[in-house]
């Protein structure tokens, strides 16, 4: 531990003013790392999950800088650009950039799809300090000059591994051509696979690299159980838990958007208060469920990995997989809904014969195992990549939590 405070990173005092009423006292690891560089103008590559404090790390920096400036935008003109790859994390930034701005004057525009694109283009008739967006609707309000990049000198590239995942090359590519040779940029993404590198290479100059260790001491206090259970059994599995208090702010997550519906729907005939959230819900929809849930209204969230991706929620207790995700590294994503900003939590998956090749590349890419929770895997037969004796769920529900019990683990789960 050190003794960093906000104030020795270099910051304002307006700043400082908004960082004690949102209760930020200490500095995260990947604030301390990374204020500096950007105070001086540095390029940063910054490798850190949604949890770090990262949204802080790159929002105080260019607040700083903006208001030193003082310059008005002209219409349609914006000065700082932060692109985000789904909604909701670009509402979620907007929320900490205006927490963190309160003390300053300075005009933020979400320019995001699904919503009213005529309320965006008022928005930057009076120009705009920072405009955090999605990268189609920044692309589209570019097409018709409605959004004007060539005065941005602080720039912004959010979750950049999932940006190219969701497909986005083309649109960021022909934003940064509208982006002046001359600022300041920054690419953060939890991974850093060899597309996000040569991204990163052609985007930065002379980039600072700050990464979060995954380290023991700074790794999310996150417990791990899987449960080996065929796909008949999952339903009456989840049931069973959710009847546990414990489980009192739980997120879902289905692999497709039909299988969501479905959970959500058994779920609610059995009176528990749940939301689904999907890329087929509209924008007014996916911000209702995510407020149920904040608020306690919902107790849970079933949702899809794209609809998820940065939910920011506190409190979670626990991440269920229902399915495993596709990609073993959407599964460190999933889990890191919970045990944020240093608070504990549990991530339970359920794993049927057909999941347990992902599985597999999960435990690799961890390089842990995952501890197993009721029956043990049956053996598989590797002639038809089905398990033997595929085991019962009722079996499979009554000794849940058994021996394998570890210490510390499932909380008041009996
Ligand atoms: P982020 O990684 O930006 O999504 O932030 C993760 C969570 O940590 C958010 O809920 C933030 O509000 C919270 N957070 C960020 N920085 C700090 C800090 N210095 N102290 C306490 N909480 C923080």
């Amino acid at each position: 531990m050190t003794n960093t405070t906000f104030a020795s990173l270099g910051l304002a005092e307006p700043l400082l003013r908004a960082l004690s009423a949102r209760k930020f006292e200490i500095p995260t690891p990947i604030q301390s790392d990374s204020i500096p560089s950007l105070l001086v103008n540095k390029d940063l590559l910054g490798i850190a999950q949604t949890g770090s404090g990262k949204t802080a790390a790159f929002t105080l920096p260019m607040l700083q800088h903006l208001s030193a400036q003082q310059i008005r935008p002209a219409p349609f003109v914006a000065r700082a650009l932060i692109l985000a790859p789904t909604r909701e994390l670009a509402l979620q930034i907007d929320e900490t950039v205006r927490a963190l701005s309160v003390n300053l004057r300075l005009r933020t525009v979400v320019i995001i799809g699904g919503a009213s694109r005529y309320k965006q283009v008022e928005g930057m008739r009076r120009g705009a300090d920072i405009v955090i967006g999605t990268p189609g609707r920044v692309c589209d309000l570019m097409q018709t000059r409605e959004l004007q990049l060539g005065a941005v000198t602080r720039f912004v590239l959010d979750e950049a591994d999932r940006m190219l995942d969701l497909g986005f090359i083309k649109d960021i590519r022909r934003i940064v051509a509208a982006l002046p040779a001359m600022r300041q940029s920054c690419l953060w993404s939890a991974t850093m696979p060899a597309e996000v590198a040569s991204l990163a290479n052609s985007l930065l100059r002379d980039p600072v690299r700050v990464e979060i260790a995954r380290k023991e001491e700074t790794a999310p206090k996150i417990e791990q159980f899987v449960h080996h259970i065929p796909q008949s059994g999952k339903q009456s599995l989840l049931l069973s838990m959710l009847q546990d208090a414990a489980f009192s702010r739980v997120i879902v997550f289905t692999r497709t958007k039909h299988g969501a519906n479905k959970v959500a729907g058994v779920l609610e005939e059995k009176g528990i208060q749940v939301n689904a959230i999907h890329g087929n819900k509209s924008q007014p929809q996916r911000e209702k469920a995510l407020r149920d849930f904040r608020s306690g209204r919902a107790r849970v969230l079933v949702a899809t990995d794209i609809a998820a991706r940065g939910i920011d929620v506190t409190g979670i207790s626990h991440v269920i997989n229902f399915d495993l995700p596709a990609e073993a590294e959407s599964y460190v994503h999933r889990i890191g809904r919970t045990a944020r900003a240093g608070a504990a939590g549990t991530a339970i998956a359920f794993c049927d014969s057909s999941e347990r090749g992902t599985l597999r590349q999960i435990e690799r890419m961890m390089g842990t195992p995952i501890t197993v929770v009721g029956d043990a895997p049956p053996p598989m037969d590797h002639r038809h990549a089905q398990p033997k004796r595929p085991s019962a769920p009722g079996q499979a529900q009554r000794r849940r939590f058994g021996n394998n019990r570890p210490k510390g683990g499932m909380r008041s789960a009996a």
